[in-house]
C-alpha cells in the first residue's frame, strides 16, 4: 500500500458548515495555522529547553502557564495531555486504590476511566433523566454524606462537568464547590466545553482545581492538549516534582503534550481571551436556532433555554423520512452535504448533536433552512 495516497486529504472547515461539537471550539485561526507549520517536527519545543517543559521560556511556555492560570482564577497551571490526563494527575496524586470519587450524573467516559486506572470507586450523582438531565449541584453534600456514612470513608474528590458533552448543560459550580467544601472534599471541575469558550474563574466559584481541554476549547487544532490549574496547597500536591528529577513534575511524567500542539495553544490564546467575552453572543445564536428547529418539530433535550453551543436534539420527523427514503439513514448526512453542512455522524437521524460555536449569524439562518428544506422536500 502506499500510504501517502491512503491518507485522503482532510476537507472540512474550509468548504463546509461544520455542526460536530467536538471540532467547533478547536478550529484554528489562521495565524494559529501559520504559526505551527515551523513545530511540526518532534521535540520542536525542546530547541531552547531550560529542564522542563512548563520552564520553557523560548517558545514562551513558562510565561503562558503563569498568564492562564491568572486567566483561570487560579495559582498555577500545566500543559496536560487533554483534559483526561489533568483529572488523572488529580485522582491519582490525591487518593489510593479503594478510595472513592463522586462524579455528576452527566459525567463524561474520560471521568470514569480516569478514575478506573487509579484504582478508585467511583460514585455518581443522579440527574433528573429525560427531558431536562439537569444535575443538581447541592446534591454533592447528600452523596458525600451517604458514603461516608455506608463505608466510613470521606471521599477523596469530587468531580462535577461544568458542561457535558451530550446536552450541553451548564452546572452552578459555586454551589457543588461549597456543598463539596462543607464536608471537606475538594473539586475538580472539568471545563472540557466551557473554559477556552466562556469565562471561567476558579476562584469566584471557589473550585480547587480544573481541567480543561484545548483541542476541544481552546481552539489548538488538531493535537493533542488541555490544562491542569489548581489553587493554594492542592497545587502544590499535585504539581510537585519528581524526587530523583527535581526538574521535572511527576504527574505528568516530567513533560508532555510538546510540540505544534503547544505552539498552536500559545498562538490561538489571545484570540481565546478575546473570545470569551463574546459568549452571550454564542448563546443567543443557539437559543435562536433551537427555537426555530423547534417550529419544525425537531427537539431540544437539556436545559431550557439552552446555555450552550451544544446541543442535543431529538427529531421523529427526521426519523420518520428515514424509513421511507432510498438512502435510509444516512439520507440526513447526504441532504445536508449537498446543503453545504456537515458534522452530523453518518446514518443518525433521530438523536444527535450539534454545536453553533463560531457560526455567523447567516450561517445559523442557512443551517435551519436547510432542516426546513429536507423536511419540506421529503417529509409527509
Ligand atoms: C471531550 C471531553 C473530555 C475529554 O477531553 P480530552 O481533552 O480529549 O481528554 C472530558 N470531559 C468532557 C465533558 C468532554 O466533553
Amino acid at each position: 500500500m502506499k500510504l501517502e495516497q491512503d491518507i485522503e486529504l482532510r476537507v472540512r472547515e474550509e468548504d463546509y458548515i461544520n455542526l460536530n461539537p467536538l471540532q467547533s471550539g478547536g478550529r484554528t485561526y489562521p495565524e494559529t495555522r501559520k504559526a505551527i507549520t515551523s513545530y511540526v517536527d518532534g521535540y520542536s519545543v525542546c530547541d531552547w529547553c531550560s529542564g522542563a517543559l512548563n520552564c520553557i521560556r523560548k517558545p514562551p511556555i513558562q510565561s503562558f502557564l503563569e498568564d492562564v492560570a491568572s486567566f483561570l482564577g487560579m495559582d498555577s497551571a500545566l500543559l496536560t495531555n487533554g483534559c483526561r490526563e489533568a483529572k488523572y494527575a488529580v485522582m491519582h496524586s490525591l487518593a489510593s486504590s479503594k478510595d472513592f470519587v463522586v462524579v455528576d450524573g452527566n459525567a463524561h467516559y474520560s471521568t470514569f476511566v480516569a478514575a478506573e486506572r487509579a484504582g478508585l470507586r467511583v460514585e455518581q450523582l443522579d440527574s433528573t433523566g429525560e427531558p431536562e438531565y439537569l444535575v443538581d449541584p447541592e446534591a454533592f453534600g447528600d452523596k458525600i454524606r451517604e458514603i461516608k456514612k455506608i463505608h466510613g470513608k470521606t471521599p477523596k474528590l469530587a468531580v462535577l462537568t461544568h458542561v457535558d458533552g451530550s446536552y450541553g448543560n451548564l452546572v452552578d459550580a459555586e454551589k457543588a464547590a461549597s456543598a463539596c467544601h462543607r464536608e471537606g472534599v475538594p473539586l475538580l471541575l472539568n471545563t472540557a466545553y466551557s473554559s477556552g469558550r466562556m469565562r471561567v474563574d476558579g476562584s469566584r466559584l471557589g473550585v480547587d482545581f480544573i481541567a480543561a481541554s484545548c483541542h476541544k476549547s481552546w481552539a489548538a487544532g488538531g493535537g493533542n492538549i488541555g490544562l491542569l490549574a489548581a489553587n493554594g496547597e492542592w497545587a502544590e500536591k499535585v504539581f510537585r516534582n519528581s524526587s530523583d528529577y527535581e526538574i521535572k513534575p511527576l504527574e505528568i511524567l516530567g513533560c508532555s503534550t510538546r510540540g505544534a500542539a503547544a505552539v498552536a495553544l500559545l498562538a490561538s490564546y489571545p484570540k481565546v481571551k478575546e473570545r470569551v467575552g463574546k459568549w452571550g453572543g454564542e448563546v443567543d445564536k443557539a437559543r435562536r436556532l433551537m427555537a426555530g428547529l423547534e417550529e419544525l418539530g425537531v427537539r431540544q433535550l437539556g436545559e431550557k433555554p439552552t446555555n450552550h453551543d451544544l446541543n442535543f436534539l431529538q427529531s421523529d420527523v427526521l426519523y420518520e423520512i428515514s424509513q421511507t427514503h432510498k438512502k435510509k439513514n444516512y439520507y440526513l448526512y447526504s441532504e445536508l452535504k449537498k446543503r453545504g453542512i456537515i458534522g452530523i455522524k453518518p446514518g443518525l437521524t433521530r438523536h444527535f448533536k450539534i454545536s453553533t460555536y463560531g457560526k455567523t449569524e447567516k450561517q445559523c439562518d442557512h443551517i435551519l433552512w436547510a432542516f426546513r428544506d429536507i423536511i419540506e422536500k421529503h417529509g409527509p
